[in-house]
């Protein structure tokens, strides 16, 4: 029989619709998927070629448990150079994944039913990494008239003598939105006043459009900094999703705790990964920039390609790279077998009749609403808008 813990948690929604549109290729089947977050872009080739290097040098042995002191160097001058942060060596932990310095951050922080604030639209696994850690996700509601963003006031409301954390996502995945300053302000005002800690996710920070400018909420002033714990990784802005590195910058008990944990549980992230995140921080960067701009256009292009389709709506995003498109008016349609209930039978419905995947807005916590990844060809975008709308015209009252 399997933990009370592990009966609590659901597999990652993301992670399984791409799997099964995956499968359903393998068996032929011609299925575009907007499922996954991640980019389409490859590795960049200096990046490739430092970690090729470190295997030919041998670098292929343990190393520290948090990172080696190169690589974590190469961090502290990142969020010294992009973030106007200072931290030392043991105030940064490099772990497997942005997702594994999320893990690692949860065990660290959360004891027997403390509770997290997690604002919704949520990124998948914020919840069950809680929940898995004992704490309890305690939900914000946001609509899309604030841009599906999270107000101190609406956050204050939740804070109860048991709140430890909040998790804050910042461009978001799912909606692409992001917090400004002032709301920052308002939530580290809180933060602070309450004692809690802000587990501050900004891996999608370089994906920004139109100038829009990342602020991190720990650089607002030293309480507030004292208080955060920053995760970002190298998969969104290097493209580097199957390479697994991410890491956590925060207070040094805390990541003192992070890197214990991580000690008697994976050790150090892979050798020569590692030499090559070096090389994506320190190399040349235009890579971003070329993505960025490739993004933008399937951004713009998307958009207004659903908004073209009857019943649907999609504010504009302004960073990572999802569209969060508003379902709500088909909710109660059906056609054949099929009855739309909400947006886990929207997405079945289109991933079965129309072969095009994407992920249902309950997986994020936001019923009603759909997302899906441009970070895929245009034709795809093209082909995969265009079945959406032949799919949504056969469904009715
Ligand atoms: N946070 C957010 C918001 C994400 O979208 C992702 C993407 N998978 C992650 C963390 C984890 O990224 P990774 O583990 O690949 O570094
Ligand atoms: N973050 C990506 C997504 O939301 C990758 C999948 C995952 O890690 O869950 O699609």
């Amino acid at each position: 029989m399997i933990s009370e813990r592990a009966g609590k948690i659901k597999p990652s929604a993301t992670l399984s619709i791409d799997s099964k549109a995956k499968e359903m290729k393998a068996m032929g089947v011609d299925v575009i998927s907007f499922a996954v977050g991640e980019p389409d872009f490859d590795t960049p080739d200096n990046v490739k070629a430092a970690a090729v290097k470190a295997l030919n040098d041998g670098f292929t042995k343990y190393t520290p448990v948090g990172g080696i002191p190169q690589l974590k160097d190469a961090i502290i001058e990142k969020l010294r150079r992009d973030n106007s942060l200072e931290y030392m060596r043991d105030e940064v932990v490099v772990s497997c994944g942005a997702k594994h310095s999320l893990y690692n951050v949860a065990q660290a922080l959360y004891s027997p039913q403390d509770e997290v604030i997690v604002p919704a639209p949520y990124w998948v696994s914020y919840p069950d990494q809680v929940l898995l850690n004992d704490g309890i996700p305690v939900f914000i509601e946001t609509g899309e008239d604030n841009k599906f963003l999270a107000t101190p006031e609406a956050i204050s409301e939740k804070i109860t003598s048991r709140t430890k954390a909040i998790i804050l996502n910042y461009p978001s995945n799912p909606t692409g939105f992001t917090y400004g300053r002032n709301n920052l302000e308002g939530i580290a005002e809180l933060a602070v006043k309450h004692n809690l800690y802000v587990i501050s996710d900004e891996i999608y920070e370089k994906l920004l459009y139109n100038g829009v400018k990342h602020v991190s909420i720990a650089s607002l002033d030293p309480e507030i900094k004292k208080r955060t714990v920053v995760i970002n990784g190298f998969s969104k802005a290097y493209a580097m999703t199957g390479w697994r590195l991410g890491y956590a910058a925060g207070p040094a008990d805390v990541m003192k705790a992070v890197e214990n944990i991580q000690s008697q549980s994976t050790s150090n992230p892979t050798s020569f990964a590692q030499k090559a995140a070096v090389e994506a921080l320190e190399g040349p960067q235009e890579f971003i920039g070329r993505m960025l701009a490739e993004f933008d256009k399937r951004r713009k292009f998307l958009v207004s390609g659903l908004n073209a389709i009857d019943g649907v709506s999609c504010i504009m995003p302004e960073g990572a790279f999802y569209a969060f498109p508003n379902v709500k008016k088909y909710v109660g349609t059906g056609t054949g077998k099929w009855r739309i209930q909400g947006s886990s039978d929207m997405a079945m419905y289109l991933l079965e009749e129309a072969h095009v995947a994407l992920v249902p807005g309950s997986a994020f916590g936001a019923e009603g609403y759909i997302r899906m990844s441009y970070a895929t060809s245009m034709e795809n975008l093209r082909e995969g808008t265009s079945r959406i709308k032949e799919a949504l015209s056969k469904l009715s009252r």
